[in-house]
């Protein structure tokens, strides 16, 4: 536990961001004043640390510098972002191309003003300019983008942290949510209407957990009520393999589906053990062979670096056999297993019970190697970079990144990073953001992640939206 005492109630999340991404693996907590004078907060506090006191009588840059530097001496680290925390590093270059900067003057200030490493710098100017090309055609004003939350998945991931439930337990539901989401459906038909729909993203959860008819039917509603002659992508995660069917490929791609998720993760069998995906590489092949087969040419794959007991050879192996697929878009994640998490503790768990063989809790992390493994592969298979983002808390402080070949580069992933367009979110657990053109102010109201009070709630969840779009 990190205790970090300042002297005002200022910039505490930043300076929590940035403890975090020094010490990912343990708690920090941000209290105002001097040892002593928040003694309910600090009582549960067994263990103190660390204690440190920060003025913070200073410009937010400044003072995340000083602490940067600070830690930095202390422990050890360069973090390769810097002390870029809460700030999108693309949205920085943007906005400094915008003003009319050259390249060079955008890597002196970003390098200046958050100690960014020069390569990650290059990074961020480098897809920055990419963005801008892929959203030049898109009408931030009179267009927007529409999700759609299928919440169900074959089974749960040990390190999932979205809205996902089990399959099995939830089929009779499905009919009754499609519902929902065709009501959600009619209001944007009617509040839209005049509109440019220009994306269109069904995520989740696992969409391909819906049977080929429910597929059609829910697609089918969509293209009835809905404009799409403006779509420019329309995208179907069909992320978990072991849901794929040639059916609901068929079915899909009827229906205009041009760009799909099929998720390995890793390349381990042992590995996707271990973290619960219950799939193996085999199947993930199969399915993206079937993809191609029923002639879908845009076609991403997501992997994750920094998986229990993984090392750079595991990540090189899975980068080699991705590269025998050829995905026309591939997509970088990093992970951060907390303690506490339901990973962590099943790791825990076996291990305890001997029944895996290294200390992984130990090995959880991603490292600049593996990074630059999947930078590589990635620019080996034609694939360049084109958007990425930081989560906070990202283990060692990186980033995610996603690849892809030219012209099959994902908009809406952009669109959702970059926060320009609105976009309307329909289903349990998600959320819709209304973006403002003058000053790009946002904001957001979301849809309840029970599945059962969503449905039970569905006209009030679209009454929130109607007033968001008032
Ligand atoms: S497939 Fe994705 S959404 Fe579903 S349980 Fe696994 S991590 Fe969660």
């Amino acid at each position: 536990m990190q205790i970090i005492y300042i002297r005002e109630d200022k910039f505490q999340y930043d300076i929590h961001s940035l403890f975090k991404a020094f010490y990912p693996q343990e708690e920090a907590r941000v209290l105002i004043g001097e040892k002593g004078d928040n003694p309910d907060k600090e009582k549960d506090i067994s263990a103190q640390d660390e204690i440190s006191f920060i003025d913070v009588n200073k410009s937010k840059n400044e003072l995340k510098k000083e602490i940067y530097l600070l830690l930095s001496e202390k422990t050890g680290k360069v973090l390769p972002w810097g002390d870029l925390t809460g700030i999108r590093p693309t949205r920085i270059a943007m906005n400094l191309i915008d003003e009319g900067m050259s390249d060079d003057e955008i890597a002196e200030y970003m390098k200046g003003t958050y100690l960014v490493s020069d390569e990650k710098t290059a990074l961020a100017i480098d897809i920055a300019r990419r963005e801008k090309e892929i959203l030049k055609e898109i009408d931030y004003e009179n267009g927007y983008s529409l999700y759609l939350g299928i919440p169900f998945c074959p089974t749960t991931c040990l390190y999932c942290s979205f809205t996902s439930y089990p399959i099995g337990a939830y089929k009779n539901l499905v009919d009754d949510y499609i519902s929902c989401l065709k009501k959600e459906i009619d209001y944007v038909a009617e509040a839209f209407a005049g509109r440019t729909l220009d994306t269109v993203y069904i995520g989740g959860g696992t969409p391909t957990t819906l049977e080929p008819e429910q597929i059609r039917r829910l697609i089918g509603y969509m293209r009835d009520k809905l404009d799409m002659s403006g779509v420019k992508e329309f995208t179907v995660e069909s992320g978990r393999p072991d849901s794929i069917t040639r059916q609901k490929l068929r079915a899909m791609k009827e229906m205009g589906v041009t760009r799909i998720s099929v998720n390995p993760q890793t390349m381990s069998d042992e590995t996707l053990r271990i973290i619960g995906r219950q799939h193996t590489v085999a199947q993930l092949m199969d399915a993206f062979k079937m993809a191609r087969e029923e002639g879908f040419d845009n076609i991403n794959m997501d992997i994750i670096l920094g998986l229990p007991g993984e090392g750079s050879e595991d990540v090189q192996h899975t980068i080699d056999e991705i590269k025998k697929l050829s995905p026309d878009d591939l997509t970088v994640h990093s992970l951060a297993i907390k303690r506490g998490s339901r990973l962590f503790e099943a790791i825990r768990e076996r291990e305890l019970k001997g029944e895996l063989k290294v200390t992984m809790l130990e090995s959880m992390n991603n490292t600049e190697e593996m990074m630059e493994i999947a930078q590589r592969g990635a620019k080996e298979m034609g694939l360049e970079p084109y958007y990425l983002y930081r989560q906070k808390n990202i283990s060692g402080n990186f980033e995610n990144t996603g690849y892809a070949r030219p012209g099959k580069a994902g908009i809406y992933n952009i669109l959702i990073n970059e926060e320009v367009q609105s976009i309307v979110a329909l289903g349990a657990g998600t959320v819709t953001k209304r973006v403002y053109n003058e000053g790009g102010r946002i904001e957001r109201c979301d849809n309840v992640k029970d599945v059962k009070l969503y449905m039970d709630n569905i006209e009030e969840m679209i009454e929130r939206k109607r007033k968001l779009f008032l």
